[in-house]
């Protein structure tokens, strides 16, 4: 198996030399064992924040992927099937001997013109945050407005027209015009490339004279201040992520929000996927039939080629991406 390892921990912004790519003999699978061929792969920006917390120099690169059962000791996972292993368990890597219980394998009516990558993006854990984001977290109700930053991406795409089919009017902000035409593609009501837009203010102000009920915020830093500003009163915060701080080597300090979250009255409430895995079987299959009847539509930037995963990570994290991130091995 090839294997991408981490061999330098990322001191701001990853380098090419933080990676190195090995070679590593697999044993031959046990009794309830399969060996995976990957055929997708996924990088998230997850990955920047975990590699410090949960990784140690020298280990694989964490990771979920798409993979294909190419011999097989476990009957439930017969050769030719295909499988999703999720966050943290296999990582960068072609080949992996694994016991089935860090499996799931792709439902029998997977649609035939639908890529199997989709199990990593829409229909996969960026989309299920995006569904338990907006549902669980903030409660978005019909008639609302909601605002979403790193919109063009993985989750932020899914969030904006979720946001759509429960009636909501959707500001989106992304980093390119490319990037603005795709959102205007899939419905949002307004729509502005942050970089561009001169004051960020302004352009909050236009999209939603009125404020902002709902904040599904990915980006954090300077944009978060900026919009707490301009939420309603009693308005409703899902803090999913934070990606422009991930890349600080020194940890940015203020502004802080306490002033506008006091006199507004608003709640703020950090998630993460997991905590709703219990249904994220069910969770999937609505996404799934949202896909199927045209309510959400989908992006990839696929990186063709395992040694490109440095680079594909990388570029995600500059914002090279529109929709999912993923490598076909
Ligand atoms: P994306 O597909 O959105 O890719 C990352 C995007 O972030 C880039 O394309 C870029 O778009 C934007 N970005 C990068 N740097 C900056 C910056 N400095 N300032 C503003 N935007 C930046 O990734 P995902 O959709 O997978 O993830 C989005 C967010 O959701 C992340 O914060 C991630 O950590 C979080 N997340 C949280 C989960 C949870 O369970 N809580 C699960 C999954 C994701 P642009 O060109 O628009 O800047």
């Amino acid at each position: 198996a090839k294997t991408w390892v981490l061999v330098k921990h990322f001191d701001g912004f990853p380098k090419n030399s933080d990676f190195e790519l090995k070679v590593e003999e697999l044993p031959e699978p046990k009794d309830g064992e399969v060996l995976l061929e990957t055929v997708f792969l996924t990088v998230d920006p997850y990955m920047r924040p975990f590699s410090k917390i949960h990784m140690k120099e020298g280990d694989v690169m964490i990771g979920g992927q798409v993979a294909k059962v190419i011999q097989s000791k476990n009957p439930a996972f017969p050769v030719g099937s295909h499988v999703t292993a999720n966050v943290g368990s296999h990582g960068w890597r072609t080949h992996t001997v694994c016991d089935a219980s860090q499996l799931q394998p792709i439902p029998a009516d997977w649609p035939q013109d639908l890529p199997l990558s989709l199990a990593l993006g829409t229909v996969g854990m960026p989309g299920l945050t995006a569904l338990y984001g907006i549902e669980e977290v903030l409660g978005l109700k019909k008639g609302e407005t909601l605002l979403v930053n790193a919109a063009s991406g993985a989750v932020g795409s899914v969030v904006g027209q979720i946001a759509k089919i429960k009636g909501c009017k959707v500001v989106g902000s992304a980093g390119s015009e490319a990037k603005v035409a795709f959102l205007k593609e899939l419905g949002f009501d307004e729509v502005f490339n942050y970089k561009t837009v001169g004051s960020l203010e302004d352009a909050l102000r236009k999209a939603s004279p009125e404020g902002y009920d709902c904040f599904f915020e990915n980006v954090g830093g300077y944009f978060s201040s900026v919009a707490i500003e301009q939420m309603k009163e009693f308005g409703r915060i899902a803090v999913c992520g934070s990606i422009s701080v991930y890349n600080d080597s020194t940890p940015q300090t203020g502004p802080y929000p306490q002033f506008n979250m006091n006199m507004k009255q608003l709640k703020m409430e950090g998630f993460m996927q997991s905590r709703w895995e219990y249904k994220h079987q069910e969770s999937l299959k609505r996404l799934m039939a949202w896909v199927r009847e045209g309510k959400i539509k989908y992006r990839e930037t696929v990186t063709k080629g395992f040694e490109n995963m440095p680079a594909a990570f990388m570029g995600m994290l500059r914002g090279e991406n529109i929709g999912k991130a993923v490598i076909a091995v």
